[in-house]
């Protein structure tokens, strides 16, 4: 039997020593396939001989003509420019950089052929620094077969030698057991995949006839094909998570309506139809032994924590303990606060974990969550760490997941393993998270969409403003204020840096207490200690601030209902995500809000289309997806959650309505072939992805 070529080592290709290999270990190539599978990013056509009269700006040609003058002209630069005629039209060829010999290899009438991009100079047609080559007159044309394939490349790799690389991979290929068919016939069929090792030879060296429209767009059958192996595979991956989670086994905790009722009860509003759905598929997914793993999304202000609460007092009722985690401090401080208002009136005891719990406060947070006495317990991601052993953990409320990553995800599915079983997974999401997206970063989970909000909110006027006009804003906000609504001035930097964030809000709060001395004004920051930040969003959310100065710490989770304005500095700066998020925190009480954007000019044309966005749509799902579009996955997700939306072949945007067949094939593939899925997930997620421990 052969070796396949995902073992062998590039290593054992010519010419490749440990130098060379560190280079293409830097672009993530390590083995012959990875190379196979390093698909060229564009295509030159050096398969014809275009003629001169013909010649279009702007893409790569070979050109063949007689030299009819040759000279060194002085421009702004002295250059070496050579006209050349093939007898349909003339060119000239432009050298900034030239040598004696080369000048004398161009003299007139000697016959060349060249490989440039034709641009429009001073003389017409010139090609800047083409390669070439003098030939005689009579000499047969002799012209590439296939298109010359342009790969990603990295410093000190040339595209010629990754181009030579490619050419011995290939010539491995003959051997067509070397790169295995690992689809079956039936799924290859019914989606119409060409042949594997059909499609990496034809995108490695396309034919001259090939469409370079779809080439180009990514959009041919052959790059599809690869697309949608690679999505397989890794939609294969996390149903095979989810399987192995499954099948560990977790705790039955049906609804006991007992804890639940008396706090629907005690509720000043019910709950909303959405709401009320979500709950049922969170409360039969706890009922069952195995484990839930359900994504419950909802845009800012639809009542998420309510449900999260809900979900945490089933748990209770069956004897077990519930965790809620936050990503940043104040969220979980406002979880808290909101937790405590209706857990404990039920007399449910809970306890508060953060990386600012310390000393002896610590330590007495930390025996009661191992000994039961806590029965909730609210925190950041310091409840992920090694020191904190829960009594009977049944239920984990993750909020805000697009900021954990999938890893983190699986840490805390390990938390409950020691009692024998894996806890409950609840994971919350205020983040619109566009369909493709969801079904390929999420693909291991459930998901609910809480789809209406609470009855009784208006909708927010966003108004979009230059920050010339701050004067007129401040007055704007000192009529509000006087009048007795409540509002945000948010502050914004470039840098991720926390310190010089919270210094700009420092300064504008100063700034602002100046200018509006008829205003109580306040101030919170991520650097402020946990008991000052609670002191004043207190303060603010009991009316005795008028206007709250912050850093985007407010982005998530606060609630006050009577503030309907809201000034946010520096918004391109933001992603759309984060704006709507920010926003959310105003039009949540009865009169209408208010939402200036107030831009520092000039702005980018993104920029400006992405601050459109804004003022035209309220849907979370419509921002979402525009954000998509202008930022790309990656950043959608957040760049903490690396590796889930970095495909190799595949590309979200472009391969988006790949994802509903590919899901169906997944599914397919598991029924009909299960055997297969091992190894299309080791082809594609061998390298440094530790799923399979979990
Ligand atoms: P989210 O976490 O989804 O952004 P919250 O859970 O913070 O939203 O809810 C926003 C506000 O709406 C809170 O003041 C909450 O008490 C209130 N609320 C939640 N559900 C309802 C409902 N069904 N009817 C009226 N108000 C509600
Ligand atoms: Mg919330």
């Amino acid at each position: 039997m052969n070796r396949s070529l995902n073992d062998i080592s590039v290593t054992t290709l010519k010419g490749v020593g440990s130098a060379l290999a560190d280079k293409l270990g830097k672009i993530g190539i390590h083995s012959i396939q990875d190379l196979l599978f390093h698909l060229p990013m564009r295509y030159q056509d050096r398969t014809r001989v275009v003629p001169i009269g013909s010649l279009q700006p702007n893409s790569d040609v070979v050109i063949q003509g007689k030299v009819l003058a040759s000279e060194v002209v002085m421009g702004r630069r002295r250059s070496l420019l050579c006209r050349v005629s093939d007898g349909t039209g003339s060119i000239s060829l432009r050298f900034f950089h030239f040598t004696a010999g080369q000048k004398n290899n161009l003299k007139p009438g000697a016959e060349v052929r060249c490989f440039g991009e034709p641009r429009r100079g001073a003389t017409g047609f010139e090609i800047y620094h083409p390669e070439y080559k003098v030939i005689q007159p009579d000499a047969p044309i002799d012209v590439e077969e296939t298109l010359t394939p342009v790969y990603p490349a990295t410093e000190g790799l040339t595209q010629q030698r990754i181009r030579s690389l490619c050419e011995q991979a290939l010539s491995l290929l003959a051997n067509e057991d070397s790169l295995q068919e690992l689809l079956p016939d039936t799924i290859r069929q019914k989606y119409r995949l060409s042949p594997l090792v059909a499609a990496v030879k034809l995108l490695h060296k396309p034919p001259p006839d090939i469409s370079t429209e779809l080439l180009g767009e990514g959009r041919h059958p052959a790059q599809q094909r690869l697309a949608f192996e690679e999505l397989l595979s890794h939609n294969l991956s996390l149903q095979q998570l989810r399987k192995r989670v499954q099948s560990i086994g977790g705790f039955a905790m049906p609804p006991k309506s007992q804890l639940t009722d008396s706090m629907l009860e005690q509720l000043p509003f019910s709950l909303t139809g959405a709401q009320q759905r979500v709950m049922n598929d969170i409360s039969q997914d706890m009922s069952a032994i195995q484990p839930m793993l359900r994504l419950v999304q909802g845009d800012v202000g639809s009542g998420k924590t309510v449900v999260a609460a809900l979900a945490a007092l089933q748990a209770v009722e069956n004897g077990y303990q519930a965790a809620v985690m936050a990503p940043t401090e104040i969220l979980a401080e406002q979880h808290q606060i909101n937790f405590a208002n209706w857990l404990k009136p039920l007399g449910i005891s809970m306890v508060f974990l953060s990386g600012k719990t310390k000393g002896k406060k610590r330590q007495e947070v930390l025996e009661q969550i191992a000994n039961g006495e806590a029965l909730v317990v609210v925190g950041t991601h310091a409840l992920f760490q090694d020191e904190v052993h829960f009594h009977k953990l049944g239920l984990a409320i993750i909020d805000e997941q697009h900021r954990f990553g999938v890893h983190q995800r699986m840490a805390l599915r390990k938390k409950g393993e020691k009692n024998g079983g894996l806890p409950d997974q609840l994971i919350m999401t205020a983040t619109p998270i566009p369909r493709t997206l969801a079904m390929s970063a999420y693909a291991d989970l459930d998901v609910s969409v809480i789809d209406e909000l609470p009855p009784g909110r208006t909708p927010i006027n966003t108004v979009v403003i230059g920050d010339d006009r701050r004067s007129e804003v401040m007055q704007r906000l000192k009529t509000a204020c006087l009048e007795g609504r409540q509002a945000y001035w948010v502050c914004t930097l470039i840098e991720e840096s926390e310190a010089l964030q919270c210094q700009a809000a420092e300064v504008t709060a100063e700034l602002l207490k100046e200018n509006l001395s008829e205003l109580s004004i306040g101030l919170v920051h991520g650097r402020m200690k946990s008991a000052e930040k609670v002191e004043v969003m207190k303060a603010f959310k009991e009316g005795h601030l008028h206007l709250l100065v912050a850093t985007t710490v407010i982005e998530v989770g606060v609630d006050v209902p009577n503030s309907s304005l809201m000034i946010i500095e520096n918004p391109e700066r933001l992603g759309l995500a984060q704006l709507h998020q920010l926003r959310g925190r105003v039009g949540r009480g009865s009169v209408a809000s208010h939402c200036l954007l107030m831009y520092h000019a000039p702005l980018s044309r993104q920029s400006k289309e992405r601050l459109q966005v804004m003022r035209d749509s309220s849907d979370g799902f419509v921002i979402a997806e525009k954000d998509l579009e202008l930022r790309g996955p990656g950043e959608v997700l957040g760049t903490r959650q690396t590796g889930l939306a970095q495909f190799r072949v595949a590309d979200l945007e472009r391969d988006g309505d790949l994802m509903e067949s590919v899901r169906n094939a997944a599914r397919e593939l598991i029924e009909q072939s299960p055997e297969c899925a091992e190894p299309l997930i080791n082809r594609w997620l061998g390298r440094g992805e530790d799923y399979a421990n979990v």
